[in-house]
Formats: structure tokens, sequence, C-alpha cells
């Protein structure tokens, strides 16, 4: 029988020549010594949540998801350390029992700690960077099956390149976390004209802990979401009216007008003009990360780019009228995140505008992207590593400063390209090329 494996988009797959779940470290070191010995390859997998082939390969394939369990946690200094591969819809639930919780969140809680980490995954929020931000230390295992603790103590350029490392230095095994006292967010959401939002950007931005918006290229409607702490109790939604708002409506209604425009591409502008209304009005009060994160049951793809933030408006307003040329009907979603200093984090150094457009399942998505790309290019973008880009390292190098300082940690840690791809070779360039001495 053959190995297989998909994404969670369903279109991204390999047969890798073993795939293995290692339940401990011990497992894990036997799996790599194998490898080696083999001349395999070896990717880590998460959730399988990423929109790229950046979990490909042919070689040892690795599920985490048997290392999932928190193994301390000290309310006191907020830190609480976890292996690798559990969730964060787990994870939250666990750090909520001990009163912590993260200070943000993504749209989704799906992907593994490692995963979301890996990449740069990041919410909204003017003054809070990307989720690896989170990080106090990561334990990290190379293809020797020798474990290191890298930390800000452990030096500073191991401890920035670890933190968002797109699994290129070996497979991380366990963190520790650094994390909030839990709290309670009202989530609101509302229509206001596209061009209101963007014309007073700022005070929404900066007047919101956590401001987010979507929009279609056919509507002048922006569906704003403003999350902010509240001193109240949760008030968890009654279950038949979560399933209504997250299932029914965000979901089904969302997936069946979404097949309907991909067989009749003609109706995507009305039906846009009228969901973004009708999708609009919500509030919620409740524990921070079921306000952040909803599900997402139906298929698709996406881009996403990390923009400087002064561009903000220029470029939303540039990728909306980009949409307007090609049939998609699914939304653009635009966020902000703070700059921070990993290396390959995407909004390294930077105050950040995330613009992401998306495309249905079954419906053309390359000339789409590729057309928003060019726009990104021209604001500097930096591209979500796990979602698609047409990118190679030669034209990411100049979008990163310290490009060269991952490259060196990575041939520290990876002298033999052990755990590179067809994905790392083209976006980092192959291990012994990667960086000049
Ligand atoms: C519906 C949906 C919603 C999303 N929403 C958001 C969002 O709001 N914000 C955002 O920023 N992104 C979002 N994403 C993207 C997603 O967060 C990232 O692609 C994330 O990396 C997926 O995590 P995962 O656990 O599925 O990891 P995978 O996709 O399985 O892996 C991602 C990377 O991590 C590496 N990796 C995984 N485990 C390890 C390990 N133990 N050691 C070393 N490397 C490892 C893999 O090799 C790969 O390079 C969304 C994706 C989907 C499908």
């Amino acid at each position: 029988m053959t190995n297989s494996w998909v994404n969670w988009a369903g279109d991204q797959r390999c047969a890798p020549a073993r795939l293995a779940a290692p339940r401990d470290p011990a497992e894990l070191a036997g799996e790599l010594a194998r490898a080696t010995t083999a001349g395999h390859r070896v990717r880590a997998v998460g959730s399988g949540h990423s929109f790229t082939d950046t979990c490909l390969t042919d070689g040892l394939l690795l599920d985490l998801s048997r290392m999932n369990r928190v193994l301390e946690v000290d309310r006191d200094t907020g830190l609480a350390r976890v292996q690798a591969g559990m969730t964060l819809a787990a994870l939250n639930e666990q750090l909520d029992k001990h009163g912590l919780a993260f200070p943000n969140l993504g749209d989704i809680d799906a992907q593994t700690i490692a995963g979301a980490t890996a990449t740069g995954t990041h919410g909204t929020g003017a003054e809070l960077p990307n989720l690896s931000a989170q990080l106090h230390t990561v334990e990290l295992m190379t293809a020797d099956g020798r474990t290191v603790e890298l930390s800000a103590d452990s030096g500073s350029e191991a401890w920035r390149a670890a933190r968002v490392s797109v699994g290129a230095l070996g497979v991380v095994t366990a963190f520790t976390l650094r994390l909030v006292p839990s709290f309670v967010l009202e989530g609101v959401e509302r229509p206001v004209p596209v061009e209101e939002v963007l014309s007073d950007l700022d005070s929404y931005v900066d007047g919101n802990e956590h401001f987010e918006f979507y929009m279609f290229a056919h509507s002048p409607i922006a569906m704003t979401k403003r999350n902010n702490r509240v001193d109240l109790p949760p008030a968890p939604r009654h279950k038949l009216v979560d399933w209504f708002a997250d299932i029914a409506v965000s979901n089904h209604v969302s997936d069946a007008l979404c097949r309907l425009a991909r067989r009749r591409p003609a109706v995507i502008p009305p039906v846009q003009r009228a969901a973004a209304y009708a999708f609009s009005y919500r509030r919620q009060v409740d524990r921070s990360y079921r306000v952040f994160t909803s599900p997402r049951l139906f298929r698709f793809t996406e881009m996403e780019y990390a923009i400087p933030r002064e561009h903000s408006a220029e470029a939303i307003r540039e990728i909306k009228e980009t949409a307007k040329r090609f049939d998609t009907p699914m939304p653009i979603e635009v966020r902000w995140v703070a700059g921070d200093d990993a290396f390959l984090s995407p909004a390294g150094g930077r105050a950040t505008c995330y613009i992401a457009v998306h495309q249905y399942e079954g419906m053309a998505h390359e000339p789409f992207f590729r057309a928003c790309e060019a726009v990104f290019d021209r604001y500097d973008g930096r591209p979500h590593w796990g979602k698609r880009h047409y990118q190679t390292a030669e034209t990411l190098r100049p979008r990163y400063p310290d490009w060269d300082r991952f490259a060196a940690v990575r041939r520290h840690y990876d002298p033999d390209g052990r755990f590179a791809n067809d994905y790392l070779d083209r976006v980092l360039g192959p291990v012994s090329a990667s960086a000049p001495e």
C-alpha cells in the first residue's frame, strides 16, 4: 500500500516513502536515524492547513499529532510548556482551565502550535505581533537525534531564526509559551462603506485592540470586525445560535453561493452586493479564543501578503480593483499586526498590513493570484509562508534584511539539507547555496 498525504484544501498531495507518527522524542529520533540511513529527506507536518507545498516530501513525513500534551503550566509566570503537535483548539481549552490565553489568535484554531508558528501565523491587532512572538523557548531535534533548547538566552541568532523557521531547521518537539491571563472579548461586526474605513483607517486600526475587515470586489461595503476586551462575564451563545451563525450562514450558505458562482460567474456581482450586508451584523461576548476563531468548513485556496502598514489604503484599493477583473466569489481580508524581530517573519521589522485573497475550490486561482502578487510586489510585499505565492529565494532575499543570517543558522542546524523539500529549495534555496560565508 502506498502512503499518501493531502492538505486541508485538498490540492497539495504527496506519497512519502514513510509516514510516521512518533509518540515521543525517542521514537522521533529513531525515525530520523532510519531516514538518514535510507537517504530520505524529512518534513514535519501539523494539521496540513497550509496552502503551499511546504509539507510535501517523497522521503519521511512526520506527523506529530501524537505529541500533543500540555507538559507544565505556571499560572503566576504565564509560562506553559506544551508539545509541538498540539492543536490551538485543544491548547486554548486547556489554557483556559489554568486561567491563561493567547493575547491574539487567527481566524481558526485547527492548526498545531508548531505549524502555526513555523509560518508566522497571525491574527489582527496593531499592537500585537504574530503568534510566534508568544514563544519563550523552542525545543528542536536535529537530523542526528540531538535536542537543543533555544531561547533568547541561547544566543540571538538561533532564537531569531527558530521562531519562524518554515520547518527548515529540524523538527520542533516542544515549546514554552508566554501567555496572558484569560480575558473576555466583545466582538462586533458591522457593515461600513469601504471608503469610509479607508479615509479614517488609523482610527479604526489604532482605536480597537483587534480590527479587521472583509470586502468583496463588487461591493462598496466593508464587513468590519472589532474585538475589544470587556469587563463582562462571558455570555456564550446558545448552541443553536452558534450553529446558525458559524455553520449555517458562514459556511453552508456561503458554500452554496460559491457553488452557484462557480457554475454561473455572472451572479458574482449581485450576490456579493447582497452578501456584504447580510453577513455583517453580529455581536458576541465570550472567552477570547471563542471570539477570535470560528470553523471553516468549505474548501478554498488563498494568497496573503504582508506589506508596510503605511501603504495599507492604496494597496487595499488596488487589490479590490484587481479582483474585479477575475471571477471570484470569495472576499478579500485585511488585518494589521505589529512588527517583530524573527528573521523570516513577514512582519519582521515593520508595522504590517496583511491582505489576503481567496479562491473557491475548483475555480482558477493562478491568473488572479499572479495579478494580485504584481500589486504586492510593488509594495515590497512578503508572502505568508503557508499561503500561495510565486516567489523564489532570489526574489525574496532582498525583502528580508536578515535573510543571510537565517541561512547561516539553517546551515548550522541542518548542514546536509535533510529537512529541505522542493518548496524550501525554491523559496529559501538549497542549504549549501543558502548564504555565502
Ligand atoms: C481555513 C484556514 C484559515 C487560516 N487562517 C489563518 C489566519 O487567520 N492567520 C494566518 O496567519 N494563517 C491562517 N491560515 C494559515 C495557517 O495558519 C498556516 O498555514 C499554518 O502554518 C498551518 O498550521 P498547521 O498546523 O496546519 O501546519 P502545516 O500546514 O501542517 O505545516 C506548516 C509548516 O510548519 C512545519 N511544521 C509543522 N510541524 C512542525 C514541527 N513539529 N517541526 C518543524 N516544522 C513543523 C511544516 O513542515 C510546514 O512547513 C489559515 C489556513 C486555513 C486552511
